[in-house]
Order: C-alpha cells, then structure tokens, then sequence
C-alpha cells in the first residue's frame, strides 16, 4: 500500500456536507475526573476547523478506555465535549448514544459549521468487532468519513475501517502528518539514519528490528530489551528482564545486522539495582559483570556517550522504546541522555508514540523533536511495515 496516495481532506469537496470524523479522544483522566492530558484532543482540532471553515456539517465520534460494550457514565464523552466547546468556542452538540434517537436527530439536524458528538463508540460490542451494520449505521448519518485517529487506526473496527465501505473515505490533517513525516523518514531518510529501540521486551520490538534493518544505517538498543541481546551474546544478565524463547531470534538479528551491514550497539554498562522497585539500592556495573540478584533498570553512563557519539551527525532518528525505568528517578538518566542528544542531533526526530513520546514530554524535550507520534501501537505496526487497516479502508488520489 503506498501510504501517500491516500486522499485527505483538501482532496474532497466538504462544503455543506455532512461529515463523519473519526478522532482519537482516548485521553488519560486524573483522580477528580479531570482531563490530565488533553494533547489527542488538541491534535484533532485542525481538522475540525478546516471543517468548520468550509461549511461542512460536522459529526465527530471517538472511543474513550475499556466500556466492554455497554454504557459507562466513567467513560462518556461529555468532558470531552466540554473540552472542545472551549477550545473552538462554539457550542458541541453532545449525543446521548452512539447510535440512537439522540444521535439520530440530534446528527439530522445539523446547521453548517455546526458539531455533534457521538458518545463513545465501544459503548457498542459491535464497534470492536467490526460489524457490518453497526458501520451502516453510523455511515447513514453523514456524506463522507474522514479518519483522523491514527492511534486506532491499526484496528480494523467499524468507526476506524468498516464504516469506509459505505462512504467516500479521506484522512484528516493528524494522520496525512503522521503519514508524511513517518514515510518519509522510512523510505527517503537523510542519512545517516538511526534507530534507537528500547522498552521493556523484544518479543514487541523484534518485527520493528527486523523491518528496520533493511532501511538503517545504525540501531541502539537499550531498556529491558538489551538483556536478551546479551544473554545471546553469552553475557549472564543477573536477574535482568529476560526472554529465554526469543534468544535464537536475538541471535539471528545480531547476524542479520552484521550480513547488512548495519552498525548494533548494546548498552556496555547498566545501571543496576537489587529489586524491581524505585528507592531500590543499585549501582554500575559493566554490561559483562550483572551477577546473580542485581537486575538492569538503566543504561550505564558510558553507554550514555556511546550512543551520544552515534548520535552524532545523524539525518534521521526514530526512537521506540525508553533505555530504562525511566518513570522512576533513579533510573531515568539514560532516557533523559539519550533524549537530549536526539533533541541537539539536528536530525529529523521522531518519536513512536506510548512511553517514549510520555518520556520525552516528561523530560521536557518535546519541543524540539521533529514528529512525536500520537499512536504508540500504530507507529509501532508502521515501522514494522505493517498496513493500517484504518489508512488501508481510505480512498486512493
Ligand atoms: P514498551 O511499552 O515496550 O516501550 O516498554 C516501556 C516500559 O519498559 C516502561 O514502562 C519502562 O519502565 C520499561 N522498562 C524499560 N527498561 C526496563 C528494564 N531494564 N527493566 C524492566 N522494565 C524496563
């Protein structure tokens, strides 16, 4: 599939129509109920407003957590639609059901420049399995589908692919972005270009691995991920998370990278630490002396320069995955190393979504990156070459 050719937006005539926007208003909440971080929300608002500004009558729908199929007040949209009458000040249309009365009229009613929200999609079974006339229904209430949820998009549902089936189908502006910047960071870098892959285990990075080593002039691998990598290497790894059944396939990467010619750093000290807990005792070893009862919850200092070093110069730098437990103070230096230099590299940064983009807003390195992904799981099946469904089910130029 080639991901550029799909039509956007700017490439269908939206004016008086009635338009169907799938967004990804899957935003975390604190403990009051509050919106914590409304970044998904923000991201959608450009292809609101272009809607907006071409008279389209606008009908946005989203899921929000784990409803399991029925009606949860803990997982209504409605502070969402709170949120977004204050952002575009103009009053959202909140429906009470997805695909009920109140949609129904609330979504045939509609003025030109005026917005409805549909409650949450997976307040229906039939959304996450993808159901043919669930997608018929939701279809019936617009003229065309524009997909802007490009962290669900790796999910053949029925608001993010089936629905595509009933309507003239386009991407809005966050996914044309992601699609763009992350295209062509894969298929035309400047070079050098850089992977560096971290996170808890292989066995979800190793078809990212795979894929990029043909495109790649040089991967790092840090985080809980490396202690497989050294294992296979023949170095004990203490009490380090380890995948004994992926080692084979560790192995097979080493061999493939060296065949490419792909440059393959591991981390050549660690930070490591007696338990797997934050005020843990821990302290430095090299990546050859981990003994038995010291686990590794951090890249080392040396490692620090090591893949600052290679870092250096750099055209293009993809990062998936942080270098340790960086949520906890003690073993955020790596992440926080590593995210500095990506931010003074000067190269094209982008940053898959999930924990790597929450590390790098965390470490307040996020202004100066290239791209953060808004989808960890998509960018993930996009590195790893992947088709989307939810891009697939769009029209071609
Ligand atoms: P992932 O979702 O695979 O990118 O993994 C991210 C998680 O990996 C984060 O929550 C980190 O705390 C965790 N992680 C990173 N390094 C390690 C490590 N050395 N041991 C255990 N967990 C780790």
């Amino acid at each position: 599939m080639n991901y550029l050719n799909k039509k956007s937006i700017e490439d269908i005539n939206v004016v008086g129509k009635k338009v169907l926007v799938r967004c990804d208003f899957n935003v975390p909440f604190d403990e009051q109920g509050n919106i914590s971080d409304p970044k998904r929300i923000d991201e959608s608002l450009r292809t609101i407003r272009y809607l907006i500004a071409h008279n389209a009558k606008i009908i946005l729908c989203s899921h929000l957590g784990r409803p399991k199929g029925e009606f949860n007040l803990k997982y209504s949209l409605k502070s969402v639609a709170e949120y977004l009458s204050g952002a575009l000040k103009q009053q959202i249309k909140m429906c009470k059901d997805v695909i009920g009365e109140s949609a129904k009229e609330i979504t045939s009613s509609l003025n030109e420049g005026e917005i409805a929200l549909l409650e949450n999609v997976r307040f229906h079974t039939e959304e996450e399995q993808n159901d043919v006339e669930f997608a018929k229904q939701l279809a019936s209430f617009a003229d065309i589908y524009v997909n802007d949820a490009f962290g669900t998009s790796h999910r053949a549902h029925a608001s993010t692919t089936g629905v595509a089936a009933f309507l003239p189908s386009v991407c809005g502006y966050l996914i044309e972005k992601e699609l763009r910047v992350m295209g062509e960071a894969i298929n035309n870098p400047k070079r050098p270009f850089i992977a560096i892959l971290g996170g808890a285990k292989v066995s979800d990075k190793i078809g990212v691995i795979n894929h990029l080593l043909d495109k790649v002039d040089a991967i790092l691998i840090g985080g809980g991920m490396a202690y497989t990598f050294m294992h296979a290497l023949g170095y004990s790894t203490g009490d380090s998370i380890c995948e004994s059944e992926k080692i084979t396939v560790a192995k097979d990467v080493m061999i493939a990278a060296k065949e490419k010619f792909v440059k393959f750093l591991l981390p050549m000290d660690n930070r490591v630490g007696r338990k797997f807990a934050p005020n843990t005792v821990y302290k430095t070893v090299s990546s050859d002396s981990i003994e038995e009862g010291w686990l590794g919850l951090d890249i080392g200092p040396k490692t620090e320069e090591l893949f600052k070093e290679a870092l250096k110069g750099a055209g293009t730098i993809i990062w998936n995955g942080p270098m340790g437990v960086f949520e906890w103070e003690n073993f955020s230096n790596g992440t926080f190393a590593v995210a500095k230099a990506v931010a003074e590299s000067g190269a094209v940064s982008i940053i898959g979504g999930g924990d790597s983009a929450a590390a790098v807003e965390k470490l307040g390195f996020a202004e100066k990156m290239t791209h953060i992904s808004t989808g960890g799981g998509a960018s993930l099946e996009f590195l790893e070459g992947i088709e989307l469904p939810g891009i697939a089910a769009l029209d071609d130029k």
